[in-house]
């Protein structure tokens, strides 16, 4: 945070200041983290009360407390009526003394992925910080923007939403120059009745947007005319199918299966090499590519960048081993629709392919059908071997049509896989997250 005096803070806050002024220039709300010389915000969520922690807070080095009633502590402390609403206002008055130029991230999936994307291409070209790992949410977004001082001349901000209205709030905190929607699918759908419930709740970005500022739309995404319907202010869109203002042309994928294409904006053209595997990477790519050409970055540049991104541990790395064995780490989690990614994605491998899965968690009535519906989509991607763990698996394991074996104890499936892990070999290890499927490709990679 830039630094600030308490009663600056207090007046903004519209509370009070009990005890001494202070400058103070970090704020945080866990207060197991320590924080000399920071402004302990006291959240309260459904099952605890930071109230109770204010001593430990203080222990880790708070020389201040925001907190929703006094408490009897020795510190500085700012009383408000919402803790939470005062963290997204002390962000909102840490943002106004910013000088960076925001980009803000939302959509169904691939957000954490274009942000990272984005990061890369402009931390070549000035300060930039980006939204830690997923801090998306109405809490996530506001601790992002105090993270960030007036050193920084670039903020990529990923936002998520659980329900309508919070993208609205925090892209109001974010007050981005530039918004993209990557995709509306339904994902995390639950919170917003149906798809278009979704679509609205994503175009709450824009209206954030001031009258100079860039909405960024997937012209090929099917909500792509009600998304341009709600802007006023600059249009940019991206596509490969429709005709789009930034485009990818001439895509192919290398040997190693990472997609390579031509980047056109306004009649010029620039080749980019990802290092990531899978084809919707060349959206996550052009979504990122378009911030980035909002916020006036060259194409060189932007290739430059996207090259240099680095993989979201977990999720489709690849790994080569001295014998020629490919593993490719797609264990972060699972569901339906990245399910049938990756075995798409493995069937584009030459030789012997052995998928590894545990279970898909959080499936519900459907959880039997899904199950099923993988076996089939593996055997139509000639998957040559199946090697499945957990109960629901087993539906997999007896629709899979080839060679195929089924574990009830994870070190048992790794002592056999081990066996096969023979040259030209490429194994695909995939399950929700509370399967631990990490482990099985550590063991692997232990061989190596
Ligand atoms: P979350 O909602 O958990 O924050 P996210 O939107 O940040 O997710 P990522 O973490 O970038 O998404 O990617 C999660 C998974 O979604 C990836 O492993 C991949 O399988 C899939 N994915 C990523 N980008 C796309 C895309 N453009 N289209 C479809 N699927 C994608
Ligand atoms: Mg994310």
């Amino acid at each position: 945070m830039i630094k600030a005096n308490l009663s600056n803070i207090a007046a903004f806050l519209n509370a009070e200041l009990i005890g001494s002024d202070l400058a103070v220039d970090k704020v945080f709300t866990d207060s197991r983290q320590n924080c000399p010389g920071g402004v302990f915000v006291a959240l309260k969520g459904p099952n605890f009360d930071a109230h109770q922690f204010i001593e430990q807070a203080i222990e880790q080095g708070a020389v201040a407390v925001i907190v929703e009633h006094p408490v009897t502590e020795p510190v500085s402390q700012i009383v408000v009526k919402d803790c939470k609403q005062a963290l997204g206002d002390l962000a909102r008055f840490n943002r106004n003394n910013l000088k960076a130029r925001f980009a803000a991230i939302t959509g169904s999936s691939g957000k954490t992925t274009v942000k990272e994307m984005l990061a890369a291409i402009l931390q070549n070209i000035g300060a930039t910080y980006a939204t830690r790992g997923n801090l998306n949410n109405d809490i996530g977004a506001p601790i992002t923007l105090l993270e960030m001082n007036q050193q920084h001349q670039f903020g990529v901000i990923e936002l998520g939403a659980n329900r309508a209205g919070e993208i609205a709030y925090t892209a109001s905190i974010t007050k981005p120059d530039v918004a993209v929607i990557n995709n509306i699918s339904p994902a995390h759908i639950e919170g917003f009745g149906d798809l278009n419930g979704v679509a609205r709740a994503k175009s709450e970005i824009y209206s954030a947007l001031g009258s100079s500022g860039i909405a960024i739309v997937n012209q090929d995404d099917h909500f792509a005319s009600f998304l341009k319907k709600n802007i006023d202010c600059n249009l940019l869109t991206f596509g490969i199918h429709q005709n789009a203002d930034v485009m990818a042309e001439n895509i192919r994928l290398n040997y190693e299966l990472c997609p390579q294409f031509e980047l056109v904006f306004e009649g010029n053209r620039q080749t980019v090499r990802l290092p990531l595997i899978g084809e919707h990477n060349v959206y996550n790519a052009l979504a990122a590519a378009a911030c980035a050409i909002g916020l006036g970055i060259q194409l060189q540049d932007i290739a430059t960048g996207l090259a240099q991104t680095q993989m979201v541990q977990g999720r489709l790395n690849v790994f080569h081993s001295d014998n020629e064995v490919t593993v490719i780490d797609d264990s972060y989690n699972a569901n339906l629709e990245s399910m049938k990614a990756a075995i798409r994605l493995l069937a584009n491998y030459p030789g012997h392919k052995i998928l590894v899965i545990g279970d898909m968690a959080e499936l519900g009535d459907l959880k039997e059908q899904c199950h099923e519906e993988i076996g089939l989509a593996a055997n139509e991607a000639n998957i040559s071997q199946l090697y499945s763990i957990g109960e629901l698996t087993m539906l997999t394991h007896n629709v899979f049509k080839g060679d195929k074996y089924h574990f009830n104890h994870q070190q048992d499936l790794i002592q056999q896989l081990k066996q096969e892990a023979n040259p030209g070999v490429t194994i695909l290890v995939k399950g929700s997250r509370s399967m631990q499927m990490e482990k099985v490709v550590l063991a692997l990679k232990e061989q190596f």
